[in-house]
């Protein structure tokens, strides 16, 4: 589907900055559209025929550059509960990216570029969010050690406690993220979300970025999740610990049951940048601003830097030589 300028008839997209539809072609934010229907294989504006990637929910046309978004790919099982709007646009991303990375020494020249930085996209990535309880049933023997001195004598009493917990604790919505366009790990690094601001599903929100359907089923991609509420649960009881100068456990028993799921899209903003044959990619966090990301070393800055050091401090001089050799 394309969404249509009511105004002017061009292409309209979700605008971050705006918070609401914007048409670049009249500048218009306050008017209208009509939704043309098109479908995976045909372009909903111009006609022209398309091929879309395995996985693609939205996408521009390579012929007429009109963003689209694919019904086949956002209905049925494929429908989305939640999104979370992208409130971070394009140049609050490269804005942050810059801030980021622009004291980095190594980092190469070509790295924050006005060229490089237009590889830069807009991407709601799939996450399956799952609901948990989890019960955890805990017994241990816990001390306190008390010490003292009276006179010559130090006295040290230890005081044995049978300690039992039993919690229970809600989890709402521990992600998973569904695409493999994502390292894994990668995406854990772009939390938090602040999930308050999910929202109904609506196509419109995708109008203008690229979007993903997700790549695996949420049974398949559950262990993830899992592992995060354990952990979380973990921290939850050593806390309650906290009075003891130590805890034996006798009996520990966790149990998650999973009682809510939802589908949704999160949006990031992806950085691919190409240096000497290898691809680094970096991340903006769509709703935060938050980076991820390590930057390439660029070595004639390196030696650059190798050199100075040598010149000005004589007492580097042996480690400005490896630095040297290993290159
Ligand atoms: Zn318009
Ligand atoms: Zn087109």
């Amino acid at each position: 589907m394309i969404f249509k300028c009511k105004n002017c008839g061009g292409g309209m997209i979700y605008e971050a900055g705006k918070k609401s539809m914007y048409c670049p072609h009249c500048e218009s934010t306050d008017s209208e559209y009509i939704v043309n229907e098109g479908s995976i294989t045909v372009c909903g504006n111009c006609g022209a025929p398309i091929t879309v990637g395995q996985f693609t929910s939205s996408d521009n046309c390579a012929h007429c550059g009109s963003s689209l978004v694919f019904n086949e790919r956002i209905e049925g099982g494929y429908r989305p509960n939640l999104i979370l709007p992208f409130t971070v646009n394009k140049d609050a991303a490269v804005e942050a990216l810059n801030k980021e990375f622009d004291k980095r020494t190594f980092t190469p020249a070509s790295f924050l570029s006005e060229k490089s930085l237009k590889n830069i996209r807009g991407m709601y990535v799939p996450f399956w969010l799952y609901d948990y309880q989890a019960d955890y049933d805990f017994s241990g023997e816990g001390r306190k050690v008390r010490s003292w001195i009276s006179g010559d004598t130090e006295y040290t009493e230890t005081s044995y406690y049978n300690v039992i917990r039993q919690m229970k604790t809600d989890f709402d919505k521990v992600p998973a993220d569904a695409s493999n366009v994502m390292e894994d790990g990668e995406m854990d690094l772009m939390e938090p979300y602040t999930y308050e601001e999910l929202m109904d599903f609506d196509p419109k929100y995708m109008s203008g970025f690229f979007g993903e359907v997700y790549n695996a089923g949420a049974d398949e991609l559950e262990e993830r999740a899992k592992i995060k509420a354990r952990s979380a649960s973990e921290q939850l009881m050593q806390q309650s610990l906290s009075g003891y100068n130590s805890v034996t456990p006798h009996r520990k028993n966790l149990n998650l049951t999973r009682n809510g799921l939802n589908y949704a899209l999160l949006p990031v903003w992806i950085y691919r940048y190409d240096y000497r044959g290898e691809t680094y990619r970096f991340y903006v966090n769509g709703q935060t601003g938050k980076v991820v990301g390590k930057t390439p070393v660029s070595r004639l800055k390196l030696l650059l830097y190798g050199f100075t050091t040598l010149l000005s401090v004589s007492a580097l001089a042996y480690l400005a030589t490896e630095i040297l050799e290993i290159l």
